[in-house]
């Protein structure tokens, strides 16, 4: 007991130079200077870094490491490393080990391989990345990890790291501002805190080599349904078994090593699917660990003869995995700015903050739509078990009948008080725990933070939180400048919050959001509906859009159209290269195994007639025709499917791409899978070549 109380605390952040460690290693002055750069974005001296790079390489050094990388975010949403070793020749034949501040602060990797959407021409392959101060170094494999952003001769971003910590930036500035308003003198520094829940299926190795699409893909393109799913909620919360356990207890040392508050683990919704839901930390932090946990997550599976599949949708007829960004705004001390307070005043804040939200979020649906359009993700949203396409926010009962008291200057539950007055009142209590019944919905509050349930599994969650920041940003901003020269604060406050929510509280939505109905009122209320990629993405650079972000200083003009083209090109290729593999099965695995089965069945029948005169050999007879049959479907459409992919249009530019996928490739897909899975429950097991759903998904 007591072993592991002492255990568990020493091993966590072991492997992190974080504040108290640097400590240790690094001069008081330098630390200070560190902490300024921090605080105030006070710009590091050539002398400060190299005090940090020796203590850095010191510590590195004490706890084995050889090597240091920087370690970036490339726009391919994995991360990226180029390892160099410490040595440096010393003359005689012999080495040193070394470490300078110039090497901490930046590096030059050819960046001619990492997507660039144009951004960087041919000529100039050079890109360059700088040390990110805010976020700790760590030891990984034997390697020091300089967390860095990453960026373009010109300084154009190239990286997800880089508009998430300008984002930070623009929606701590305009937040300080209105929390002035409210008579805070002290707070320096708002911060957007993030908990990403993370999803994941594991499944045996050995079987997972079998699977060409799982290997090529990263999920299955065919595959009949299992006589059981997740139809009797079995697995959701139960029993882990014993070999996930040991994946899990070794998972969670890793990542704790690593400083990674890796709390919350269990079973989900469909068979072998599980969860790991981290204690949440300031955004740019949780993004370098959700990216992390991803790694190690695949890393530790190995290790255990397991497959982490990390896919939005593995597998059809079950759920798919997404990923629940909880976020939220603190002050420096932290203070929760969504949570509801005690006084008026609070309340009055409160209020403000969460109309801001409201406000940005209808305001800008369609870009917060569009940073979770990729092809992994069409198969969740909308579809059943993911929140639908069309974004709402969930408030619950008690902040609704708040809203609707403030909207229409009505009585609020209580007829003796009059209607409620911002700044004035006391809110009534919101209680945590029945804020968050509602699965169903995009956005839902609850309690004291929004979680944005429209996350895929797989992705980083940089972007997401980069327009939840802005636009948080955009409406503090106005409101900021709006109250700021107001006469009489309370007046102006309570009008503001009310005109707001009077122009956007169709945004709000409380009820079933897998109804068809929701969708009709969607579309009365005007509120978008972009039900796939090809139609979210356009949305990204809208001319409102890149102002927005342009304004922030998030993004430049070329930085958004850049990305656009990355995005919508990598659409394009995920689905080129699942029609490739799913034509490559067909041909040289899924038709011989039709062709064996059927040949071996009409020998069957020939001799069972030559030994039987008079048995109809209904079974074989019926087997043989049937399989036949599919089998000659399944070559016309798989014929169909190739035909569409080669026949594509050299001419079309990127968005042409991505409708010409969407349009032609992936309904093609549907017509092949759709042969495959019937055919697949008439073939005997021992001729069907690959193995099945039922051995994947229920053998770990
Ligand atoms: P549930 O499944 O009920 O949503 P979990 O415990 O699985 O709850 O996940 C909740 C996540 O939200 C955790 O990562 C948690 O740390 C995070 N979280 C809690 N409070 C905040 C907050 N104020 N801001 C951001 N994230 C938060
Ligand atoms: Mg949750």
């Amino acid at each position: 007991m007591n072993e592991t109380a002492n255990r568990i605390p020493a091993l966590f952040g072991s492997c992190v130079f974080n504040e108290e460690t640097m400590q240790q290693y690094i001069q008081p002055a330098a630390m200070d200077a560190w902490r300024s750069c921090l605080q105030e974005g006070k710009a590091l001296t050539l002398a400060v870094a190299n005090d940090i790079a020796d203590g850095m390489k010191a510590w590195a050094l004490e706890h084995g490491a050889t090597h240091f990388t920087h370690w970036f975010q490339p726009m391919t949403g994995f991360t990226a490393e180029k390892h160099d070793s410490f040595i440096s020749p010393a003359g005689h034949g012999t080495i040193v080990m070394e470490f300078s501040g110039k090497e901490l602060v930046r590096g030059e990797p050819d960046a001619s391989s990492f997507p660039s959407g144009g951004l960087r021409a041919t000529f100039e392959a050079r890109g360059y990345t700088a040390w990110d101060p805010t976020a700790y170094a760590f030891i990984k494999d034997g390697t020091l990890y300089i967390p860095t952003v990453f960026f373009s001769y010109s300084g154009e971003a190239l990286d997800k790291k880089t508009p998430l910590l300008r984002s930070i930036d623009a929606v701590s500035r305009q937040a300080v501002r209105i929390l002035r308003l409210f008579g805070d003198t002290k707070t320096r520094k708002v911060v957007a805190n993030v908990g990403p829940e993370q999803e994941y299926f594991l499944i045996d190795k050995e079987l997972y080599l079998k699977r060409e699409d799982l290997r090529m893909c990263g999920r299955t393109l065919f595959g009949a349904k299992p006589p059981k799913g997740q139809e009797l909620d079995d697995h959701y919360y139960g029993s882990i078994r014993p070999r996930v356990t040991a994946y899990m207890q070794d998972l969670d040392e890793e990542l704790w090593k690593l400083g990674i508050y890796s709390k919350t683990k269990h079973n989900e919704v469909a068979p072998s699917q599980h969860e790991m839901a981290p204690v949440y930390c300031d955004c740019n932090t949780a993004c370098d660990h959700n990216q992390l946990t991803m790694d190690i997550m695949k890393k530790v599976a190995d290790r255990h003869g397991l497959v982490c599949l990390l896919h939005e949708k593995p597998f059809a007829g079950v759920n798919g995995s997404g990923k629940h960004d909880n976020w939220s705004l603190a002050t420096d001390s932290g203070e929760n700015l969504f949570a509801p307070g005690k006084t008026p005043s609070q309340n009055a804040q409160f209020l403000l903050f969460l109309t801001a939200f409201i406000e940005g979020v209808d305001e800008y649906q369609e870009l917060l739509r569009s940073t979770v359009a990729f092809a992994g993700n069409d198969h969740r949203l909308g579809a059943q078990e993911a929140p639908p396409a069309v974004i709402s926010i969930y408030l619950g009962d008690e902040l609704s009948d708040v809203i609707d008291s403030i909207v229409g200057e009505t009585d609020y539950t209580d007829r003796k008080k009059g209607a409620l007055r911002i700044g004035v009142d006391v809110l009534p209590s919101i209680p945590q725990d029945t804020t968050d019944r509602n699965r169903t919905s995009p956005l839902a509050f609850t309690g004291n933070k929004f979680e944005f349930r429209m996350l895929g599994s797989s992705q980083s969650i940089s972007g997401p939180n980069i327009v939840l920041n802005t636009i948080m940003a955009e409406e503090l901003q106005k409101y900021a400048d709006a109250l700021e020269g107001a006469e009489d604060f309370e007046a102006a406050l309570h009008a503001l919050i009310r005109d707001a929510l009077r122009a956007h509280r169709r945004i709000l939505f409380n009820g079933n959001g897998y109804e068809g109905s929701w969708l009709e009122e969607a579309k009365r209320r005007g509120l978008a509906n972009l039900a796939s990629t090809a139609d979210a993405l356009p949305a990204f650079i809208l001319e409102k859009n890149i102002d927005l972000l342009s304004r922030h200083g998030v993004f430049s003009r070329s930085e958004m159209l850049a990305r656009h083209e990355i995005h919508m090109e990598n659409y394009s290729k995920v689905i080129k290269i699942e029609a490739s593999t799913l034509i490559d099965i067909v041909q040289h695995t899924l038709l011989n195994a039709a062709t064996a089965y059927t040949r071996d069945l009409c020998t069957a029948i020939l001799q069972k007639k030559a030994a039987l005169p008079g048995d109809a050999c209904r079974v074989e007879s019926a087997l043989a025709a049937s399989v036949s049959r599919l089998g000659e479907d399944l070559l016309d459409r798989c014929a169909a499917l190739k035909t569409a992919l080669d026949t594509m249009p050299k001419t079309l530019d990127a968005e042409g791409e991505m409708h010409y996928c969407h349009d032609q490739l992936v309904p093609a897909m549907g017509k092949v899978r759709e042969t495959i899975d019937h055919m697949e429950t008439l073939v005997a097991s021992s001729y069907w070549p690959v193995p099945t759903y039922c051995d994947l998904l229920f053998s770990v």
